[in-house]
């Protein structure tokens, strides 16, 4: 199967911070992808923009040598490299700087009508200044587009002052903060399971649902980010953007039509009916040492930090549709496993036919993010075979790259920065989504403030600390173990 390529519109995309870690990694390499697949017509301009004192043909260099790095099992003929370097500029700037712009403007002006979004790829408190310089040197028309990712505000007091910061020069319709998770090939899938097969739709409520499990796992720990990570945790930096993200469209109601803001009216709606969370229903973790890592403390630099690691909370959704069906959250560092997933679990069913001597679990559908995105439809059937009856839970796995006649899956990235250059913002956070979602979890922050408990340590390659566990074990239920099992 050989997936349609659409070519947008000619653009100019501006990476401010084109020389950082983010810009390097996922951001330049998802652009080449694209610009190999075709999409990016000629003419089209990326215009990396940093402190770094680097004329254009060194940072087409500095370009290749990071496409070497994370695009290098991408087979690409010379002349698609030469192609693309030719988009490439750079224009060295201190944002902070107001007389440094000239250089920056002049080149955009040479393309004063072109579609134009500039990347936002730098530290959140460079945001605003940005958006008011961008203001002050007329460069941000009706055409243009503004891309920002988290941290989007450290609270919900924060992410107002941002957005309100934003809204001063951009109008909601072109501001773009991304969540990398929902440019994932099985979030989108998602909604097209729920909303385009019939068989799903009815079953997918308290009636029939028992609970949802949603887990964001990581083997690696917090690494060099310590600093930045020890003023965050896990509940800011994965449940408030990528967890929730996840759990909105497990549990939004069909939007009236595929389009932006019906979306995101349902998953807004979604936030808004999330009970607070009890304080016992939220358990806190920090890896331990280990014979290869040092602790999370070692990592921290701070003995003392009690910022969490790992999250793990049960949420409710007070709605009709979901009255009664406990939503598991987690989500950590150093774990047993790389692996995010979404878990549905259906009740048994009402009445069985079956000898109290047949035992069988409950049918689940596992939507996989990584690794191996997929969906896995676990169904009980009759072990073939004479001897009695026995009953066995078969998964009906639904690998995308093998299923697909492996098709290439895109990074997320690519998709969501051409869905940047054609003005969809289905996929992008709206401001009042990211203001609920903290309001959330501010409360959740405010409980542990005032109880004062403490993080439970918990040892790497496990799947985090004993309470976590209990959280489900109480409820007569458990997690689905951390492997990457289908
Ligand atoms: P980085 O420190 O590696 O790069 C920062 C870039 O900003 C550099 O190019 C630097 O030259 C430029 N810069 C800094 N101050 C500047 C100034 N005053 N004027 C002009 N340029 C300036 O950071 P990063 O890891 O690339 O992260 C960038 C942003 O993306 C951050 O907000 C980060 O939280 C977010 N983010 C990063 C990742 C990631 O994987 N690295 C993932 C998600 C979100």
């Amino acid at each position: 199967m050989v997936s349609r390529v659409i070519p947008v519109e000619p653009f100019d995309l501006i990476i401010f911070g084109g020389t950082g870690d983010l810009a390097r990694r996922k951001i330049l390499p998802g652009l080449f992808q694209r610009f190999r697949a075709g999409q990016i017509p000629a003419g089209s301009r990326i215009i990396g923009v940093a402190r770094n004192d680097m004329t254009a043909a060194q940072y087409r260099k500095f370009v290749n040598t990071a496409l070497d790095e994370f695009a290098g099992n991408v087979p690409a003929g010379k002349e698609v490299r030469a192609g693309f370097k030719q988009c490439l500029e750079f224009v060295t700037l201190d944002v902070a700087d107001a007389k440094a712009w000239r250089k920056l403007t002049t080149l955009l002006n040479k393309n004063a009508n072109a579609i134009r979004a500039y990347y936002l790829s730098v530290k959140p408190d460079l945001f605003a200044p940005i958006a008011q310089q961008l203001a002050a040197a007329k460069v941000v028309q009706p055409t243009c587009r503004i891309v920002i990712e988290k941290p989007l505000g450290r609270d919900l007091a924060s992410a107002q002052a941002l957005n309100s910061a934003l809204a001063t020069v951009f109008d909601e319709t072109q501001i773009y903060r991304i969540d990398h998770y929902l440019g994932k090939e099985t979030v989108q899938n998602l909604m097209v399971l729920r909303f385009a097969n019939a068989l799903l739709e009815p079953v997918w409520n308290a009636r029939h649902i028992d609970h949802v499990q949603i887990t964001v796992a990581e083997t690696v720990g917090i690494g060099d980010r310590g600093g930045y990570y020890d003023r965050s945790g896990a509940l800011r930096d994965m449940v408030q953007n990528h967890l929730m993200q996840l759990l909105c469209l497990t549990a939004m109601e069909p939007p009236v039509r595929l389009e932006a803001d019906f979306i995101r009216d349902e998953k807004l709606k979604v936030i808004r009916a999330l009970d607070p969370v009890a304080l016992n229903e939220t358990v806190r973790g920090q890896y331990r040492a280990d014979s290869v890592e040092g602790s999370y403390h070692d990592h921290a630099g701070d003995a003392a930090s009690n910022t969490e690691s790992f999250i793990a909370l049960k949420a409710h959704i007070s709605n009709w549709r979901w009255s009664g069906v406990p939503f598991y959250l987690r989500t950590g560092k150093r774990l047993r496993a790389r692996l995010s997933e979404i878990a549905v679990t259906f009740k048994d069913p009402p009445h069985s036919i079956f000898p109290k001597t047949v035992s069988y679990g409950a049918n689940s559908l596992i939507i996989r993010l990584q690794p191996d995105e997929g969906i896995t439809q676990h169904m009980i059937i009759k072990e073939p075979g004479l001897g009695g009856l026995r009953l066995v839970d078969v998964p009906l796995d639904m690998s995308f790259a093998t299923s697909l006649n492996g098709v290439e899956i895109a990074e997320a990235y690519e998709r969501l920065i051409m869905d940047v250059i054609r003005g969809d913002q289905t996929l992008f956070m709206r401001g009042d989504e990211v203001e609920a979602a903290w309001d959330w979890t501010d409360r959740i922050r405010a409980q542990w403030r005032e109880a004062g408990g403490k993080s439970q340590l918990y040892d790497p390659g496990t799947s985090g600390p004993d309470d976590a566990l209990a959280l489900m074990h109480r409820d007569g239920r458990s997690w689905r173990p951390l492997e990457s099992q289908p």
